[in-house]
């Protein structure tokens, strides 16, 4: 075997090429992910970082009840650091979804995630600066917070390193190699690799590998732009993380900074090297977002704001699986939500890979298949889409 053969190649090196790589290496297979830039420099090194369990698809939330396992865990399943801090989770719901967010809540608790409903007034209780007249009930996740991304990444790379995988950067991939209806390398800046199965975990540019597998799918991009505010003096205390659907927005404390993204105006089916500053008006809808929750934010302070890319599908739910030449896997199309399941969708894709079926969490419904047939995912009480 030369030195530029291996068993799988992992085309980006973002938590989702990390994960997989960790997963399949310390089973023994033979792995390299080709990063064109450096770890982390796709969504991955923008990523909010939200790890939450709170999903309207069943199997979503199980790939995030199981990725939250090894987030809590981290040190003693990967090894380092992956940076998750507990702050509770507070899902706010709009009145009209009131009975969505029972359900889901049920659901959460059913497949045995810490979670329950809570009243307007508990969510008073627990975050007293926050305005809660326009809403009556919220689901409340107290294990629930943030992790940080690039960290994530790097040591679930370093620990696929400890079992022999390779990651090399600085390499683009500029075309795939296949032979009679199978995938066995690719192209690159660096030179041929040669492998028998090449994932696609290439972020907002899958839908470009995809095109060199002879694919045209509907795969688009999604941008989204975040703020950090430095919080007044009577704010210093952290707050806890929220999805604020009434609003439109999320946040979440980093020390004496709050982060905030928001739910509509993400622009899709941009060119992901479109840049990294957020467009004019952006920092000023934010804040005022940011106020209308929790009034006293009128006295932060902007302390910084970048956009970042991911890659979009239709339903705005992940393309996980086999598609195209034999051998060709996604592993994309995370849709603006994907580092929190990062952990547990490499751990799935590596059981399918190997044994023939995903057996931690079934993610076959996230088959791209669904895309040649024109059919939408959705959970049974949907709140509908996520990005506006
Ligand atoms: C601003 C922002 C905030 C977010 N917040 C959250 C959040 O709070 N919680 C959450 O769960 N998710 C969040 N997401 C989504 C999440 O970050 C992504 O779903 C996840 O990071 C995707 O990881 P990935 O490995 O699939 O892709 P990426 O991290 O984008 O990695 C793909 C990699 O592929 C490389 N690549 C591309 N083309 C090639 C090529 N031809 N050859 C070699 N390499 C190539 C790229 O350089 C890139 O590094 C957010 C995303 C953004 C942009």
């Amino acid at each position: 075997m030369s030195a530029t053969t291996f068993d799988v190649l992992i085309i980006g090196g973002g938590a989702h090429g990390a994960s997989l790589a960790f997963h399949l290496s310390r089973r023994g297979v033979k792995v390299a992910v080709l990063e064109r830039r450096h770890l982390a420099s796709g969504a991955t090194g923008r990523s909010s970082g939200l790890v939450r369990m709170h999903y309207d698809l069943e199997a979503e939330a199980r790939l995030a009840w199981e990725a939250f396992q090894w987030f809590r865990d981290w040190k003693e399943r990967v090894g380092g650091a992956c940076g998750f801090t507990r702050t509770g989770f507070i899902q706010l719901a709009p009145r009209e979804k009131a009975q969505a967010l029972q359900a889901n809540t049920q659901m959460l608790q059913r497949i045995g995630v810490p979670t329950f409903l809570i009243t307007a007034e508990d969510v008073k209780r627990l975050a007293p600066a926050f305005y809660t007249d326009d809403f009556d009930y919220a689901a409340y996740e107290p294990e629930s917070g943030y992790a940080d991304p690039v960290l994530t990444a790097s040591s679930l790379m370093e620990a696929a390193r400890s079992h022999g995988a390779a990651l090399i950067q600085d390499c683009q991939v500029t075309a795939l190699l296949t032979r009679s209806g199978r995938v066995y390398g690719v192209q690159s800046t660096k030179g041929e690799f040669h492998a028998p199965q090449i994932v696609n975990a290439a972020g907002a540019w899958a839908g470009q590998i995809c095109q060199m597998a002879g694919l045209n799918l509907p795969l688009s991009t999604w941008r989204h732009e975040v703020m950090y505010v430095l919080r007044p003096p009577a704010l210093r205390l952290p707050h806890p993380t929220v999805i604020d659907f009434p609003n439109l927005m999320y946040f979440r404390p980093e020390g004496q900074l709050t982060l905030v993204g928001l739910e509509d105006g993400n622009p899709q089916g941009e060119d992901p090297e479109s840049g990294e500053h957020v467009r004019p008006g952006f920092v000023e809808r934010a804040i005022d977002r940011l106020c209308r929750r929790i009034p006293k934010m009128e006295e932060a302070h902007l302390h910084s704001a970048h956009a970042g890319y991911d890659g979009l599908s239709p339903d705005q739910h992940p393309l996980i699986g086999p598609i195209g030449p034999q051998g060709f896997w996604l592993d994309c199309g995370f849709s603006g939500t994907g580092f929190k399941i990062s952990p547990a969708v490499g751990l799935c894709l590596s059981e399918w890979m190997l044994d023939g079926a995903p057996r931690t969490v079934d993610i076959t419904i996230f088959h791209p298949q669904r895309l040649l047939e024109g059919r939408r995912l959705q959970g049974e009480h949907p709140y509908g889409d996520i990005w506006l």
